[in-house]
Order: structure tokens, then C-alpha cells, then sequence
């Protein structure tokens, strides 16, 4: 099959549905992103690449770093993680308060903002220099060293964080954050920080389609099993309260970010990511999840 061709159709028929969307508001720093960006990377596992558009451009890749604070968090603690927290879907939105207070601070799942302060809690806890080693795992799994946090941003998020504020202090009040509240933000905004293009993630996430080990240098960052695992929760959490919408269009565990970026692997074959900054009303990219979806339809190439 001729992926680049497969691609272009992809970009054409994209900007021709004319999807809209917005941007997001809470993070001032994110509002003044073009919102005509668009771009996507598909990585395959036997090292062929197909790209389009603005697919070199770094974008913010925001809640999609959650998937990096998990993975180091689930190699620190094991299945002692989910004594912290769980593995549903939420049904909630991503910075929801009310679940958390029914369920004695112990979040749904990792890919959720309480999930995340969790893992960030963790990272804090256990990395000697939090901000500077997680930055450097990004980096390892990236195979490049020019990534990056944007303080800017980073900073703009926190002086906005009231929710994740609020939400780590009421489950520091059930026992499950260890650290100051502060810092564990701190961490939390700079991981949602970081800068990447979407050729870089999707040569980040090439890991998960290659049952945990880094293509670039054969490294095992995850067991099999453990791989399975991490791929069973981006299928079931990776997209807000539309996670099933996205399972149903698209067909690949994935992750999204209010940057507008989407990171999705199959996870014996490719990875492939998608950005462009317009949302929808539940926080995925419009035109991204378009995107996706043709390319599965297109190929036949989910893992359905
Ligand atoms: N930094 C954002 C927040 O905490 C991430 C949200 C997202 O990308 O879903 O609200």
C-alpha cells in the first residue's frame, strides 16, 4: 500500500470537511497557537516513515505525558500502583473533582488529571531530580536530546491550576499524595509542558508497538506484559469521556492533549501521531480524530 498517498488523501479530505473547534482557554498560554496547524507522522516498526503538513513543528504536548509519567511510575511501584489508582474509564471529564471525592481520592485511572498528580507524586518521590530525569527518560524514548519544557507555559498552567490544585490537596486529605502539594504541581505542569513535534512522539511511542523495548537502542524500557498493560489502559483511558467515540472511529489505544496532539500505536506494527490545535467540546482534537479515523478505514490497519 502506498502510505504517503494514503496520507495526502488523509490531509485533503480533512481540510475539505471544514471541521472548526476551539481552543482551549485555561491555559492562556495556549490560546495563541495558529489554529490552522495541522500536521501527522505514521512511524512503522520495520523504520518507514510517512508525514505530512506541520509534522516537524513542536506543539505542547500536554496530557499525553501522562503516558510517560505512568510508564516510569508503574516501573517504580509495580502493581503496587493500583493500591493509588485505578484502571476505568472515567465517564468524567479530565479535571473532574466530583468522582474523586466519592471514591476516597483514589482516581479512576493514570490518563486522568488526578491520576496523573498520583504518578506525578510518585516521580517525585522517587526520582533524584524529578523535572531533569523524567526529562531525560522523554528524551531516551524520543532518541533525541532537543526536548524540551516550555516554562512559559509551565508557569502559565500553574498560575491557572486551580482545579488540579484543588484536587491534589483533597487527595492529600485521603492520604494519597505524599509530597507537598506544590511541588507534586510543579512536576505535574512542567510533564504537560514539554515540546514535541509529532515525528517525535511518534518515534517516542514506537516503544509500545515494540512490547516495551526502544527501537533506537534495543533498550527494554517495559516487560511484554507490562507493555500489554500500558496499551490496555491508553485503549480504555487515553481519551477523556470519549474514549469509546474514539474506539469506535479509530480502533488503536492511543493518547490525546489539549495541545491538539494525538499519539496512537498499533501495537505490533506502527505508531503514528496527529496534531492540530482546534478541540472538540470533550478536548480531542477535531481534526485529529478525523485523521485517525481515515487512516484505519483507509488501511484496515487497527487492531480490530
Ligand atoms: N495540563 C492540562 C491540565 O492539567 C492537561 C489537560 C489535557 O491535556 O487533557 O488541565
Amino acid at each position: 500500500m502506498d502510505l504517503q498517498k494514503v496520507l495526502n488523501d488523509i490531509k485533503d479530505e480533512v481540510l475539505a470537511a471544514n471541521l472548526g473547534g476551539h481552543l482551549p482557554t485555561y491555559i492562556p498560554e495556549l490560546e495563541h497557537i495558529d489554529p490552522d496547524k495541522f500536521g501527522m507522522h505514521l512511524q512503522t516498526l520495520d523504520g518507514r516513515s510517512f508525514a505530512f503538513g506541520d509534522s516537524s513543528e513542536k506543539f505542547s504536548i500536554q496530557s499525553i505525558s501522562k503516558v510517560f509519567t505512568l510508564v516510569q511510575a508503574f516501573r517504580f511501584k509495580g502493581s503496587e500502583l493500583w493500591k493509588r489508582v485505578g484502571v476505568e474509564p472515567s465517564g468524567d471529564p479530565f479535571n473532574s473533582l466530583q468522582q474523586l471525592e466519592f471514591e476516597n481520592g483514589i482516581p479512576r485511572n493514570p490518563l486522568i488529571n488526578a491520576g496523573a498528580l498520583v504518578t506525578a507524586d510518585i516521580l517525585v518521590s522517587e526520582l533524584k531530580n524529578p523535572k531533569l530525569d523524567f526529562l531525560e527518560f522523554v528524551r531516551e524514548l524520543t532518541g533525541s536530546r532537543e526536548v524540551f519544557y516550555n516554562e512559559k507555559v509551565a508557569y502559565s498552567e500553574l498560575e491557572c491550576s486551580h482545579r488540579n490544585a484543588a484536587m491534589v490537596n483533597l487527595m492529600k486529605s485521603f492520604g494519597n499524595i505524599q509530597n507537598d502539594v506544590n511541588l507534586v504541581l510543579d512536576f505535574y505542569c512542567h510533564a504537560c509542558s514539554i515540546e514535541m513535534s509529532c515525528a517525535e512522539l511518534a518515534n517516542a511511542f514506537l516503544v509500545f508497538s515494540n512490547h516495551g523495548i526502544i527501537p533506537h537502542n534495543n533498550k527494554e524500557v517495559l516487560s511484554v506484559s507490562y507493555t500489554k498493560r500500558i496499551n490496555s489502559i491508553m485503549h480504555v483511558c487515553g481519551f477523556y469521556d470519549e474514549v469509546g467515540m474514539f474506539s469506535y472511529r479509530v480502533g488503536l489505544p492511543g493518547k490525546s492533549g489539549v495541545g491538539g496532539g494525538i499519539v496512537a500505536i498499533h501495537p505490533t506494527d506502527y505508531s503514528v501521531a496527529v496534531w492540530s490545535p482546534e478541540l472538540n467540546t470533550k478536548g480531542n482534537s477535531e481534526k485529529g480524530m478525523m485523521a485517525l479515523e481515515l487512516l484505519t478505514t483507509k488501511t484496515g490497519y487497527s487492531i480490530f
